[in-house]
């Protein structure tokens, strides 16, 4: 697997990308604007092809954008709903411009809305993103920890999506804190192989094309959106080898979300790999 973190850019993309190659990651994930408004920065194609060319240099492939956390496909507030659009748009050109190959997305709350009705708002809305989506860019959509009338909770609704929406640059990522959140066992190897067995058959393990690895401190269940550092919480060292060591996941993508500071980043980022050379040296 390909093993990174979500790195923040708001000191240039230099420092970002020198921060990641530090860390020992071969992938990364970053925003491309400020994720908590509706505003969008616009696209500087210099800049892009100048941070390109950085990540090209140090290795880190492939890079993911992580839209807004404000973005809500499913809300009866065409305001909202449109607004989300138009940002996961204006990600999906900006991964274009800048050869990144991920767009990943939350899908939103369905709210009090009957979740029929916000099931198929959230699917023209990623239909119409999906109709002039730019080769080389993939739209991925990323689990719920469930909480919320959240979308996206359960493997089973990540597969309705799948279904319903029928185009090659559509992806799933699976966020390993969500799942643990959303009642998925995911911390011994029996329980990591059974989890991808039903991703497997819900989604399609082609569809599977990123994980975040967040460690997380709630209880199974809890529908909690809480990350933690690397084997330090309840999915630990046992749950994070099992996935590293699964032969279905060697060509997939993991980023690290988990919290603090650089050094942080860095204890968590050795954590993963240590983990990953033990497991390819076995
Ligand atoms: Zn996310
Ligand atoms: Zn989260």
């Amino acid at each position: 697997m390909r093993v990174g973190l979500h790195v923040h850019v708001a000191g240039g993309h230099v420092k970002a990308v020198e921060h990641a190659k530090a860390v020992g990651a071969t992938a990364m994930q970053v925003f491309s604007s400020n994720p908590r408004t509706y505003r969008t920065t616009p696209i500087d194609t210099g800049a892009l092809e100048a941070f390109a060319k950085l990540r090209r240099d140090a290795n880190l492939d492939p890079c993911a954008i992580h839209t807004p956390y404000l973005i809500n496909f499913a809300s009866a507030d065409p305001k909202i709903s449109q607004g989300s659009l138009r940002l996961l748009q204006h990600d999906l050109a900006t991964a274009a411009r800048g050869g990144m190959r991920f767009v990943n997305t939350h899908l939103g709350s369905y709210g009090t809305r009957d979740r029929e009705e916000g099931f198929a708002a959230i699917c023209r809305s990623l239909e119409a993103a999906l109709a002039d989506i730019e080769p080389g860019v993939f739209l991925v959509l990323e689990n719920s920890a469930g909480a919320g009338n959240l979308a996206g909770g359960t493997l089973e609704e990540l597969g309705a999506f799948v279904r319903a929406l029928p185009h090659p640059q559509l992806g799933i990522c699976l966020d390993t804190a969500h799942a643990w959140a959303s009642g998925y066992e995911i911390d011994s190897k029996a329980g990591v192989d059974r989890f991808i067995e039903q991703a497997s058959n819900q989604i399609g393990i082609d569809r599977l094309l990123m994980f975040h690895f967040n460690d997380t401190q709630v209880p199974l269940g809890a529908s909690r959106d809480r990350h933690w550092h690397i084997g330090e919480g309840n999915i630990g060292f046992e749950g994070f080898r099992a996935l590293l060591a699964h032969p279905e996941l060697r060509d997939k993508t993991a980023i690290l979300e988990t919290p603090g500071t650089d050094e942080d980043d860095f204890r968590n980022m050795q954590t993963i790999l240590a983990i990953l050379s033990a497991v390819l040296s076995s």
